[in-house]
């Protein structure tokens, strides 16, 4: 059981990052992508070149005694549908009574699309990076479009419960493309879904330049605010947003 999965960073305890749910987050080793804005450098690099930080067999034993306290263990990364082993340690995890939430970056479609198919999650995260003809230039990959777009068709429909997400750095993404993103959520009948600002810090890309704050333009917040009922603004800084968005 004790390489069933690689394990590269355990948060023990977080109220965020599944829905009205104490949690905790299981960090996968590796990813596919490098997005320009990612402060997760630690986890880039392939579980086959990093050692697991905690055993999966001594992440059970934690949560065995967190059994009544913690509520959802989440799996997110790195890229979690990148390991092999994803499925049977949800599995595992789901047997000893926790809700299961999945964060992804939604290449890997065919694995979250067999995940939903066995109900191995109950809440599923996935991000919305960018237009799709942008993708290759802010996370080094261009993606499925197609496979994409049927995932979140799935998705939706689904009894599963769900969130979008789109990181905002604001010399990254502008207005226009958050308006092209705002037409495919729209089309896709997507309820649930997310900016977060971007956080300044070891970003995979050094030259990223510190602009914090999500800028919505009036119309642009009142498009997502009026057609996606679950729209929702995550920021830590001062931005005027709120200001703009009145
Ligand atoms: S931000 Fe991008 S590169 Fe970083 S872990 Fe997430 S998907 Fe991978």
């Amino acid at each position: 059981m004790s390489d069933l999965i690689t394990i590269g960073g355990l948060q023990p305890f977080t109220m965020i990052d599944y829905p009205k749910k104490i949690s905790a987050v299981v960090f996968l080793q590796g990813c596919n992508l490098r997005c320009r804005y990612c402060y997760n450098t630690s986890l880039l690099c392939s579980e086959n070149d990093k050692s697991s930080v905690i055993s999966f067999e001594s992440l059970v034993s934690f949560l065995e005694k967190r059994r009544g306290f913690l509520e959802a263990v989440v799996f997110s990364g790195g890229e979690p549908c990148l390991q092999r082993g994803l499925q049977e340690a949800m599995s595992v995890i789901k047997d000893m009574g926790y809700k299961i939430g999945l964060h992804t970056n939604g290449f890997f479609a065919d694995a979250v699309i067999e995940i939903i198919n066995n109900n191995a999650a109950d809440f599923i995260a996935i991000d919305f990076k960018a237009p799709f003809n942008r993708y290759q230039e802010i996370t080094g990959y261009s993606i499925n479009k197609e496979k994409y777009s049927y995932l979140a068709d799935l998705l939706v429909n689904s009894e599963i419960s769900y969130e979008y997400r789109t990181t905002v750095h604001n010399g990254i993404l502008s207005e226009n493309d958050l308006f092209e993103m705002a037409d495919w959520l729209i089309a896709h009948r997507v309820e649930n879904y997310a900016l977060q600002e971007y956080k300044h810090g070891n970003s995979f890309d050094q030259n990223l330049p510190n602009l914090p704050g999500l800028y919505l333009s009036n119309m642009l917040y009142n498009k997502f605010d009026k057609n996606i009922s679950n729209f929702i603004i995550r920021s830590d800084s001062d931005a005027n947003y709120r200001e703009l968005a009145a």
